[in-house]
């Protein structure tokens, strides 16, 4: 018989975690069941994946630089990775501005629900205030700053640190590809060795899969807010999932087709695991090995592209939070009654897209860095509690769209690099040693 394929078993998971979760709600304790026997399973799950990041970023970027076999390719591909990036972050912001001026669903939240939210997350409201603050006392190149570690073990330590182990990770690759060859092959050889043994280990955490989001999800619905404030934000939340469906369904599709001469069917199978991981994890970071994966085996691109685009994407290349980041701006300064001239509108577009290039990848950052975005048009920072409620279930989802991003714009890099084939679809290790 033939096995069930893996995003059919995680797309199970996901609906019997949601099932599960709203019978649970309704029996007494359930909840707490829930939250003490299956949310660690969930936990867990996360934890591996974040474990195998940077082991996986080390091996597979070293092993990527290390084949070049002249370093210009790599700026070459740097490049059009950079301009790839900025340029969808910027139409996501367009779709986002647009169909928010469109609807304005500012003005549609009434006076009592706004009194409401505001009065029910001012408090979580304030927690991220506080964490944006320590950034934005910083000045214009302190990013730059930040993506240079003093030490590497330092920053290996912390998984918010992937912009530095690149950085450490391409400067070891470029000594590799510089020094003598005699001396140099071993160094690949045993990264090439550890390679494998990463990429096993995600084969195995995968199978684990359904299960972990079926924890996940079953956890969340238990400790989600009430349905009534998710009725108030309604159009808000349709304005966010509408424009990020667009860049899903249209943009993607639209750009593998045109570049990299695919079809739309094609590239959406294959990221389907990983953008339904992306869903259930809401992280970017967590989702990437996974990410790497679909991309290299069943979408065929070379992992010299995939070692190097991926981990910059997932870290830098954040379209849906871009997105969101606009729509919630317009959105929060409407309802707080607060006029938006055009410039202020150009602002949102480049403090959107600086914010979504600041926002780490994990679950909850792009509302942090939101802060930002509406410290720049003059909106108090206090709204952030109106879309306090849904901001998980949206994060949800402009995860997923950040992740097939950063597959599109991988798929694109490949082709004109000439390094797009034919997907394997086969096991890791057949595919390596072939
Ligand atoms: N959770 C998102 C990500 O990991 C970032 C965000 O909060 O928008 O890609």
């Amino acid at each position: 018989m033939k096995k069930l394929g893996l995003h059919w078993q995680i797309l199970i998971g996901m609906i019997a975690g949601v099932v599960i979760g709203y019978a649970m709600l309704q029996i007494s304790g359930g909840s707490q069941f829930v939250k003490d026997w299956i949310k660690p399973f969930g936990t867990i799950f996360i934890r591996l994946l974040k474990l195998i990041a940077i082991p996986l970023i080390i091996a597979s970027l070293i092993k990527g630089i290390a084949d070049l076999r002249d370093i210009s390719k790599l700026s070459s591909m740097g490049l059009k990775t950079i301009g790839l990036y900025l340029a969808t972050t910027v139409i996501a912001i367009t779709i986002g501005l647009t169909l928010v001026n469109i609807v304005d669903p500012g003005n549609k939240i009434s006076q009592e629900n706004r009194t409401e939210l505001m009065a029910q997350f001012e408090g979580d409201a304030n927690k991220k205030i506080d964490v944006a603050a320590s950034t934005k006392g910083q000045g214009p190149l302190q990013a730059l700053v930040d993506m240079v570690p003093d030490n590497f073990i330092g920053a290996a330590t912390s998984n918010r640190n992937m912009l530095q182990v690149i950085f450490f990770v391409v400067f070891f690759g470029i000594g590799i590809v510089l020094i003598d060859e005699k001396k140099s092959a071993p160094v690949k050889a045993f990264f090439d060795g550890v390679n494998e043994v990463i990429l096993k280990m995600i084969d195995l955490i995968m199978l684990a899969s359904p299960i972990g989001v079926f924890a996940l999800l079953a956890s969340l619905v238990v400790e989600s807010p009430s349905a009534d404030v998710f009725i108030a934000l309604l159009w808000y939340a349709l304005t966010v999932v509408t424009g990020l469906a667009i860049m899903l369904l249209v943009v993607y599709p639209l750009m593998v087709k045109l570049i990299a001469k695919k079809d739309a069917g094609f590239f959406l199978k294959g990221i389907s695991p990983a953008q339904l991981l992306a869903f259930s994890t809401s992280s970017s970071a967590a989702t990437l090995p996974v990410t790497m994966e679909r991309v290299e085996e069943h979408l065929g691109v070379d992992s010299e592209v995939t070692s190097f685009v991926l981990p910059i994407g997932a870290t830098i290349n954040m379209d849906g939070t871009s997105l969101y980041q606009a729509v919630a701006a317009v959105f929060i300064a409407g309802a707080l009654g607060v006029d938006l001239t055009l410039t202020d509108q150009l602002t949102i577009v480049l403090t959107a897209g600086l914010a979504s290039i600041g926002s780490a990848a994990v679950p909850g950052a792009g509302m942090v860095m939101l802060v930002i975005v509406l410290g720049s048009i003059g909106v108090p920072e206090a709204g952030l509690a109106l879309i306090f409620a849904v901001d998980r279930p949206l994060d949800m989802c402009r995860t997923m769209v950040n992740v097939t991003g950063d597959a599109a714009v991988s798929m694109a890099v490949a082709k004109w690099q000439g390094l797009l084939g034919e997907p394997k679809e086969k096991k890791w290790d057949d595919h390596y040693t072939a």
